[in-house]
C-alpha cells in the first residue's frame, strides 16, 4: 500500500519533455540517444527503485559539499558553465588545494564496479573535460564513492584540447542531425554496448536499422506500432 504509493510518486515526477540543447552530462553517450532525447520519442520510464538510487546519490553529494565548505577548499559548489550557443552543464564543485584549482566531478556507484576500478570510467572523462574546457581550469578530479561500502577512490585529470574539440564538434554533427532529420547510426557494439543495456529508447531503437533512418518516416512506424499495442492491449481486456 504504501509502496506503491511511494513509487507512484517517483513515476509522477518523470517528464517526457524534449530536450533542447546538449548537457555535458550526454558527453560520450549514443549519438542515437542524445537524437531520440531531442525529439521527444517515445521512451521508457525509469523504475522508481533506479530513481531513489539517484536520490540517495545526491544526498552523497550534499554530504561531500558539506566537508568541502568544511576544510574550506570548496571556492564553489553546483556552478554551471559559462553561457555558450552548445552546451549546458553544472560542475558540482571547483576547489582550491594548495593554490591550485581544479573542477571535481562526484560519482556514487556500486561496489562490483567500484572494485574492479583502476583509472575513470569514458563518459566520466570526458565530461570532465568538458567542464574544465569552459571553465579554463587545467586540471579536475573524478571523486567516486562506493555507496555500499562508502571507500572512496580518486582519478586526476588533465585538461586535454583535442578531446575536448573532438566531443564539441561530435554535438555540432548530432545538431545537424537533428535539423535534417536523420537518425543517426547505432553504436559500433549495439547492442551489447552497456549504454543498450540501460538504453531507454531501446524499444524504438530495435525497430529499425542500425543505419541512419528518416526521422519522419520512422516516426511513423512507431506510431503505428503503438497504435496496434493499444488496440491489442484493449481487445485484451475485452475478452477478459
Ligand atoms: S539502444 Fe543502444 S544504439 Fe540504440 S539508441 Fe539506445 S544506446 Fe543507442
Amino acid at each position: 500500500m504504501l509502496k506503491e504509493l511511494i513509487d507512484k510518486f517517483y513515476l509522477d515526477q518523470q517528464r517526457d519533455k524534449n530536450q533542447e540543447r546538449f548537457y555535458i552530462t550526454d558527453a560520450g553517450k549514443c549519438n542515437r540517444a542524445i537524437f531520440f532525447k531531442f525529439k521527444n520519442a517515445p521512451r521508457k520510464k525509469l523504475e522508481p527503485r533506479i530513481l531513489r538510487i539517484f536520490d540517495h546519490g545526491e544526498q552523497f553529494h550534499r554530504n561531500i559539499f558539506n566537508i568541502l565548505y568544511r576544510l574550506k577548499i570548496g571556492v564553489t559548489t553546483e556552478i554551471p558553465i559559462p553561457a555558450q550557443e552548445i552546451v549546458s552543464g553544472r560542475a558540482d564543485a571547483i576547489l582550491c588545494i594548495k593554490n591550485e584549482n581544479y573542477v571535481l566531478d562526484i560519482k556514487s556507484i556500486n561496489s562490483s564496479v567500484f572494485k574492479s576500478m583502476t583509472g575513470p570510467k569514458e563518459e566520466n572523462y570526458y565530461q570532465i573535460q568538458l567542464y574544465l574546457h569552459f571553465f579554463q581550469i587545467k586540471k579536475g578530479i573524478i571523486l567516486y564513492i562506493d555507496k555500499d561500502q562508502q571507500e572512496f577512490k580518486e582519478f586526476i585529470v588533465e585538461y586535454n584540447p583535442e578531446i575536448c574539440q573532438r566531443l564539441l564538434d561530435n554535438f555540432k554533427v548530432i545538431q545537424k542531425k537533428i535539423e535534417s532529420n536523420t537518425v543517426p547510426l547505432v553504436l559500433p557494439d549495439y547492442p551489447k554496448n552497456w549504454q543498450c543495456s540501460y538504453c531507454q529508447f531501446r524499444e524504438i531503437c530495435d525497430l529499425t536499422d542500425r543505419e541512419e533512418v528518416n526521422w519522419l518516416k520512422f516516426k511513423e512506424k512507431i506510431e503505428k506500432e503503438v497504435k496496434a499495442e493499444n488496440q491489442n492491449k484493449t481487445q485484451a481486456a475485452l475478452d477478459l
